[in-house]
């Protein structure tokens, strides 16, 4: 007997898998051999940030072993890794004819996020018209509003990277192209060159550079944390929120979001074990990337 998790649009077994993880409508918490559950309502839907660590932290607290959905960030991954819940991407149809394919064994385990941060925030995220199954173009531009910069480009072994790339916090989601057809989960792997494009300026692209290289930082974190959780799979799930003392500058931010008042600043970030709930809100917003949860 196993007991996952699907993401959904609807609170029964006949409603559509919701791509987005974070902030989908329902979680149906599934017992697969007796198909009994219990449809969970997601209370992140309109976070403005951290949903999808949210989310992850809400499933790890109910038990579940297995996750299938459309996409999922590099923070739920991280999240959802450090509980030690198997995380299956590229999801489609209907909640029950997702469990059946996974009793039949058609899906495995993601290796690694399969979009970047904050995706599921644009409206066309939320339509599901920027759904980037696995098998998919794996956006990685950061850029306003989902206006992309730059053609996709297909990387062979399934991958492409869409545009999407301008200079504010939200995630452009440009349509990369791949001779990949969009079809069946599998893993996204392989290394991905950083994108140039000649029509930015020099202070322009660094920083556009440095925004993809957090991400694919966050990524590698997330793999990380995955591969030490398999090897050392049977250990507590309860999270904590830890420092990376090199990346932190000493903000403050972290601490100003913390509900449970568990961050205290001095040259560094430190976080009080006893106080900290695992909530992952820090990790969402430390602008240094310093931040992650790990096993208490
Ligand atoms: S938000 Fe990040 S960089 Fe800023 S104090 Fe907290 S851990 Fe350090
Ligand atoms: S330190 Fe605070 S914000 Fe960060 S995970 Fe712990 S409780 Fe949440």
């Amino acid at each position: 007997m196993m007991k996952i998790a699907v993401t959904s649009r609807g609170p029964d077994l006949d409603s559509q898998v919701e791509p987005r993880f974070g902030r989908c409508p329902y979680f149906l918490i599934i017992e697969t051999e007796t198909l009994e559950f219990e449809a969970l309502e997601n209370p992140n839907v309109a976070l403005g940030g951290g949903a999808g660590i949210q989310s992850a932290q809400l499933l790890a607290n109910s038990g579940v072993q297995t996750v299938l959905t459309g996409n999922c960030g590099p923070n739920a991954f991280q999240t959802l890794g450090a509980a030690q819940i198997q995380i299956i991407v590229g999801v489609s149809g209907t909640v029950r004819q997702a469990v059946e394919q996974l009793k039949q064994g058609a899906f495995s385990g993601a290796a690694a996020p399969n979009v970047a941060s904050h995706f599921g925030m644009s409206a066309a995220d939320q339509s599901g018209t920027a759904n980037t199954s696995a098998a998919s173009p794996m956006p990685m531009g950061r850029g306003g509003g989902g206006t992309g910069m730059g053609g996709g480009q297909g990387m062979g072994r399934g991958m492409g990277m869409g545009g999407g790339r301008g200079m504010g916090r939200g995630m452009g989601m440009g349509g990369g192209a791949t001779a990949t057809p969009p079809s069946g989960p599998s893993i996204p792997s392989g290394p991905m060159p950083p994108q140039t494009s000649g029509s930015l300026g020099r202070e322009q692209e660094l920083q556009m550079l440095r925004e993809q290289a957090q991400d694919m930082a966050a990524q590698l974190q997330a793999i990380n944390a995955r591969i030490n959780d398999v090897e050392h799979s049977g250990a507590s799930s309860t999270l904590i929120a830890v420092v990376e003392a090199e990346k932190c500058t000493g903000c403050g931010i972290c601490q100003q979001v913390c509900p449970s008042n568990a961050i205290s600043v001095d040259t560094i970030a430190r976080i009080s074990r006893e106080k900290c709930t695992g909530c992952g809100q820090c990790v969402a917003e430390c602008p240094q990337g310093a931040l992650s949860l790990k096993k208490a």
